[in-house]
This record gives C-alpha cells, sequence and structure tokens, in this order.
C-alpha cells in the first residue's frame, strides 16, 4: 500500500466530459452468457435507439431483450406501472419461456423514481419467474459498469451454502466477471493445472445453475470493473475477496494466477517459464511496439490493465484516462502496473480518472502520441488528423483473457500501426 500511496499524484479527476457508451449495452452480452435469461431495459425512445445503433446486426438474430418503453402517461404517473409491467413479462414469459428476467432501470426510472424493486416484487410472485433489478443507467456508471450493476443484484440471488457444525463446509473459490464459456473453462484449467478447483462462476451460463455461496468462501474478478460485485461479495455474502491483477496479458494471467495460489496456499509451478514462452511467442509483435507511444481516452475501465500490458511490451504511456478507479479494486492490477515501471525505470503513467476529452484533445496534440486508444466519436476526426487510433469499444468485446488469447490482444494493438506502415509504403 505504501507504494501506491507514492503514486498519488499521478492520479488525479477532471470534469467527466467524456464518450462512452450507455452501461445498458451490456444486455447485449449477459444475455448471451444467461441462456435462460431476458432483459427488459426500461426507459425512453433515447436508450432504444441507442441498442438499436449500438448493439448493430444482433438485433435481427430475436435477442433474448426487450425495451419497455415509457411513454408521456408513464413518466406523468396516469398509468399504473404494475398492470403495465404485468402484461409485458407475462407476455415475455407465454413467448420466450425464461427462467429469470432482468429489469434494466435507465436515466428515466432513475430521474421519475420508479420503485422498480417493490414492483418486481408483486410481479415476481404473481407470474412466478424470478425479476432482478438493476439500475445500469447513464447518470451513475459508464459502459462496462453495467455488467457489474447487473452482477451486484444477480448475487443476492445466488443460494447460500450453509454451513452447519456436523459438516463443516471448507471454503471454496469461485470466480466472477462474465466471460464466453470456452473462455472461463480455459481460466478454470489453468487454474487446474496448479491443482486448485474452482467451485463456480458468477455469472453461471444458466440462472437455474447459480453457485451457492458460503460466508468464507474465496471470490476473485476477472474484470477490472466489478467493484460492485466484489463489495456486494464481501458484505452481503461475506466472502473473502481475493485482490489481484486481472488475467490479461501473458504478465496479468501468471499474476492473477499466482495471487490465488498464494492467497489459497498453493505452491506454484512453472507459471514464470509458461509467461516467458508467450512473451517468446509474441516478438513479432512486442518489436513493433516497443518504444512507441500510446494515450487512453478512457471509457471501459479496462485501460489500467492494457496500459500494463503495454508497459511490459515497452511502449511508453502518455495517460491513462478512466471513467471509475476504485483503487481498493484495482490495489492488485495498480502494484503490478508500478512493479513493471520500476524494473524499466520508468515513472508511474499519469491516472486521469473522469476525463475531459476536450482537454485530453489538447494533451495529445501536445504528445503526439503513436497510437490513442479511444472511442468513435474521436477515432475518425484523430485520423483524419494523421494519428493512429484503436477503437477502445473492442477489447469489451473480443477475447483478451488468459494465456490463450494474449496474440489476439497484442494483435489487436497492433493492427492501427501495421496499417499505417502498409499505408506508407504502398
Ligand atoms: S444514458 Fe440514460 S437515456 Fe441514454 S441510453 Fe443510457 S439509460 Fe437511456
Amino acid at each position: 500500500m505504501k507504494t501506491l500511496l507514492q503514486n498519488k499524484p499521478n492520479s488525479y479527476c477532471e470534469t467527466g466530459n467524456y464518450h462512452t457508451f450507455c452501461p445498458i449495452s451490456c444486455v447485449s452480452w449477459l444475455y448471451q452468457k444467461i441462456e435462460d435469461s431476458f432483459f427488459l431495459v426500461i426507459g425512453t425512445k433515447t436508450c432504444g435507439y441507442f441498442l438499436q445503433n449500438a448493439l448493430s446486426v444482433m438485433i435481427f438474430s430475436e435477442p433474448r431483450y426487450a425495451m419497455a418503453q415509457l411513454e408521456e402517461g408513464d413518466i406523468s404517473a396516469q398509468y399504473n406501472e404494475y398492470s403495465e409491467l404485468l402484461k409485458l413479462c407475462l407476455k415475455i414469459k407465454k413467448d420466450r419461456h425464461p427462467k429469470v428476467i432482468f429489469w434494466i432501470g435507465t436515466c428515466t426510472t432513475e430521474i421519475i423514481k420508479m420503485d422498480l424493486e417493490s414492483t418486481a416484487k408483486k410481479i415476481e410472485a404473481e407470474i412466478e419467474v424470478p425479476i432482478v433489478v438493476a439500475n445500469a443507467n447513464g447518470l451513475d456508471y459508464s459502459f462496462t459498469q453495467g455488467e457489474d450493476t447487473v452482477l451486484a443484484s444477480l448475487i443476492k440471488k445466488a443460494p447460500l451454502r450453509k454451513k452447519n457444525y456436523l459438516n463443516p463446509t471448507t471454503p471454496q473459490l469461485f470466480l466472477f466477471g462474465s466471460l464466453p464459456n470456452f473462455l472461463s473453462t480455459q481460466l478454470s484449467l489453468e487454474l487446474s493445472t496448479q491443482g486448485i478447483k474452482v467451485a463456480g462462476w458468477l455469472p453461471s451460463s444458466k440462472f437455474t445453475q447459480l453457485p451457492s455461496i458460503a460466508p468464507g468462501d474465496f471470490v476473485c474478478g476477472v474484470h477490472p470493473y466489478l467493484s460492485r460485485a466484489a463489495s456486494t461479495l464481501i458484505r452481503q455474502r461475506k466472502c473473502k475477496l481475493i485482490i489481484a491483477p486481472f488475467p490479461i496479458g501473458p504478465d496479468g494471467t501468471r499474476a492473477w494466477i499466482e495471487k490465488i495460489c498464494i492467497t489459497l496456499g498453493y505452491s506454484i509451478s512453472g507459471l514464470k517459464e509458461r509467461e516467458k514462452q508467450i512473451w517468446n511467442k509474441l516478438v513479432e509483435y512486442t518489436n513493433k511496439l516497443e518504444g512507441k507511444t500510446v494515450f487512453f481516452t478512457g471509457d471501459n475501465l479496462l485501460e489500467v490493465s492494457l496500459a500494463r500490458v503495454l508497459t511490459s511490451c515497452k511502449m511508453k504511456v502518455c495517460e491513462i484516462g478512466i471513467p471509475y478507479l476504485d483503487k481498493r479494486y484495482q490495489a492488485g492490477e495498480l502494484e503490478l502496473l508500478e512493479q513493471i515501471c520500476q524494473e524499466q525505470g520508468i515513472r508511474m503513467p499519469k491516472i486521469v480518472e473522469k476525463p475531459d476529452n476536450y482537454n485530453q484533445l489538447d494533451r495529445i496534440r501536445e504528445f503526439q502520441p503513436d497510437l490513442v486508444i479511444t472511442g468513435m466519436a474521436l477515432a475518425n476526426p484523430l485520423e483524419a488528423r494523421g494519428i493512429n487510433t484503436k477503437w477502445n469499444v473492442e477489447f469489451t468485446f473480443a477475447q483478451i483473457h488468459g494465456f490463450g488469447n494474449s496474440e489476439n490482444l497484442l494483435k489487436l494493438i497492433t493492427r492501427p500501426l501495421s496499417r499505417t506502415e502498409h499505408l506508407v509504403h504502398t
């Protein structure tokens, strides 16, 4: 912790005037992960337009999400929200047979103070399908934090494994964070090679298979944006949180497994060699990145982890913009970044929480970085000014976790640099 305090001057807050996706976008990956779910976003046309555009072709594949579009009468309380939502949920139950319905609250439900929780309780009893309420509004959260609020609400529905004195349960390990099934299997296998058994994942691929957690169980996150889910597990389910760097890139994956092994008292075998082997295979990419400068404008909370991988590749990070930084939940990640900076004899990069895109553009003009990792609103204008960009939303949807996806990750980052090189030489 002492070392983190030394870095305090390196992180500061701006105005929060930045581009990001609305957190309701999390329905796009969560409905695919939780196969027996249905997501109902309760909002206005604005939310509908956003979902329709941001999720593009997905909307033609009969997805298991829909909008409950609020009208003038809902906002001026002329309609009864209970009967309107009951009608919709009965229709969803009849047509799609979900085992759980998620209600996603938006800015409007927040502003007009719709009491979704108590309405959900009544409707849940009526339709006999569990309803999970999560407020993923754009007033309080950005982009990936949508998954965080959904997970925090889902955890409350996970069954409790009761301890009894005749048959005391030994603490088990649960991992949290939504990943495609094959990726969560890969990470579970990595841990099993060290002798560690993963008792379950939150979310599970089916709501009906939510793992049962007991007080004293160990939990560890796989995404840097799950601080609410982590505090729900600590405070409400009395779990022990393993604070580790996140399994992104060869360095992060090695450190993540190592931290779990140390906490659970397992000996570590062959991890350093494994990491080295992966880096050796990535020389083609790391050679391209070495010495180049990179700037993160910040929108998805993956920024510190990505900056840490790129620092390991000997890139110089000009600035890490990030919507929100929970220094306790990300402590493992920050320590690893600092350790890598110390090994290379460089300063910790500046972390700018709630950045201001206008100020950032001035700084980009000044730094002239080789690569800016940013949203689509700024990407094309920057490209037109001769600055290479990478669209940061891709890191949310691409597979970047674990040793096996390290090449995938570096490929994404080097692609814009290679494209420019190619254009220069043709
Ligand atoms: S920011 Fe608010 S109004 Fe806009 S799409 Fe998101 S929830 Fe809807």
